[in-house]
């Protein structure tokens, strides 16, 4: 009698588990290994035009060029389209025609940050700041008594564009937004969170030291121009057209005695984004072609002509099945798409938020994510039975240790992705991401095992789906 119970239990119950005890040991090297380049892409890409940057530089080292229209290409040809410096896409021809559909990854690579105002430089109290605006959801608490690091490009007069990247080298100056002293707290201590560190505080502080005429007014401002000036040729007019990011400094790092997580600025999403470009290097003899996408704008609803929304992507996809003579329409019908997302990780600090049956877990795998959206799912793209069969179907075949997940309790706030942009395309689309603890934060964590189980799902989806 006991027996058959068993065999039932055996039969019947669906039983997720920690990914560590489906680990062998080969894998638990090659997990990593893949970390530990997991960790260079981070160091390297701090925004999203640095993500392409060094995106490029990987791309080529495996033979990719630059895609350009007509291009005729062969199977096997790997080429990239590069939209503006901001977002990426990467093709690997397989040896089905366009028309049979194509297998998409698609990630974002910008991150929730501090950018400048268009008339940012000020001085008061004879410290100079730059005025910021909050570029996606932050809390902006978290940002004060920090250091900063500040990226980007600045277009002069002339219409010469320079690169700034201040903060990251060793021996580099950082910056930081002031907090106030607990002393003086109760100017702020009986505000809720949001109010006690508004938006208009996050100025970023960048020098105190005046120079010329004691009577002259300003000083301190002044030296900062100077200092622009001499380095990057920039006067004040100059800042109008500048697109620079404020961002966490320091470098992804190992975290916990036994180095299972890491901590970094910005894994949402450059841990997908890393994912699917590392699974699209390492798939073999793709029967259908593999698409790789490096979307820029998703923190701000994917708007834009480097968003998800931009026709750069109907120009990319349609100038390679115009090269086969397909109607990208039926290439869009047949094609499967992994919007690359990463997934709010069940956090026991703060469980009231959760659903701990259904949100996803540290160590657990990649995140299969049917819907997102607020309230009633409200913007969520709800990938069907079918989608979540086949994907569901393909990582079981291929060893592929994964979970389900949602997003947090009903009701109790939500998110958006990629995904609706893609489906609303015609195209079969799911979310598959990794769990994310303190997700947004300045330093977000991540496990190990789910970042690479998350490279094993792109991979295998490029080469099986
Ligand atoms: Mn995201
Ligand atoms: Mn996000």
């Amino acid at each position: 009698m006991a027996e058959k119970k068993n065999n039932l239990k055996e039969k019947l119950l669906y039983k997720p588990g920690n990914g560590y005890d489906k680990l062998t040991p080969a894998e638990e090297k090659k997990m990593i290994a893949y970390c530990e380049d997991y960790k260079k892409f981070l160091d390297n890409g701090k925004t999203e035009r640095l993500c392409v940057k060094y995106c490029i530089k990987l791309a080529e080292e495996r033979g990719f060029r630059e895609y350009k229209a007509g291009m005729k290409l062969k199977t096997g040809d790997k080429v990239y389209f590069n939209n503006r410096g901001k977002a990426i896409m990467l093709a690997v021809i397989g040896k089905e025609k366009l028309d049979h559909g194509i297998n998409l990854t698609a990630a974002h690579t910008d991150a929730p940050r501090l950018d400048l105002k268009p008339m940012p430089l000020y001085e008061e109290a004879e410290l100079a700041y730059f005025k910021t605006h909050h570029y996606g959801g932050i809390r902006k608490y978290q940002w004060v008594s920090r250091p900063l690091e500040i990226y980007g490009v600045v277009v002069l007069k002339d219409g010469k564009t320079v690169e700034v990247n201040v903060g990251g080298d060793e021996g580099d100056p950082q910056f930081i937004i002031e907090d106030l002293l607990p002393h003086l707290r109760k100017a702020t201590d009986e505000k809720t969170l949001d109010k006690a560190v508004p938006s208009e505080v996050l100025n970023v502080l960048l020098g105190s030291r005046p120079i010329g005429d004691k009577d002259d007014k300003d000083r301190v401002k002044l030296g900062i121009l100077k200092i622009l000036n001499e380095k990057y040729g920039i006067v004040e007019e100059d800042l109008i057209s500048a697109e620079l990011e404020v961002v966490p400094a320091g470098k992804a790092r190992d975290i916990g005695f036994d180095r299972s997580l890491i901590a970094a600025y910005g894994h949402d999403d450059r841990v997908c984004a890393y994912a699917e470009l590392a699974g699209l290097f390492d798939a073999k003899n793709l029967k259908k072609t593999g698409v790789c996408i490096f979307a820029d704008k998703e923190e701000i609803g994917s708007v834009g002509v480097s968003g998800m929304l931009s026709q750069a992507f109907e120009w990319f996809i349609g100038d390679l099945c115009k090269g086969q003579k397909v109607d990208i329409r039926d290439c869009f019908k047949n094609s499967f798409c992994v919007s690359a997302d990463v997934t709010a990780a069940y956090d026991p600090n703060y469980a009231e938020a959760f659903e701990v049956r259904n949100d996803s877990k540290i160590n657990h795998g990649v995140s299969f994510c049917k819907y997102t959206g607020h309230g009633g799912k409200s913007g969520a793209s709800d990938a069907s039975a079918e989608v979540v069969g086949k994907l569901r179907k393909l990582m079981n075949d291929a060893g592929v240790v994964w979970q389900m997940t949602q997003m947090g309790k009903n009701d109790n706030g939500g998110g958006g992705t990629v995904a609706l942009y893609l489906a609303n395309r015609n195209i079969d689309t799911i979310d598959a991401g990794v769990p994310v603890l303190s997700m947004h934060a300045p330093y977000e964590t991540v496990a190990k095992f789910d970042c690479y189980m998350t490279y094993k799902c792109m991979k295998t989806v490029f080469e099986k789906a």
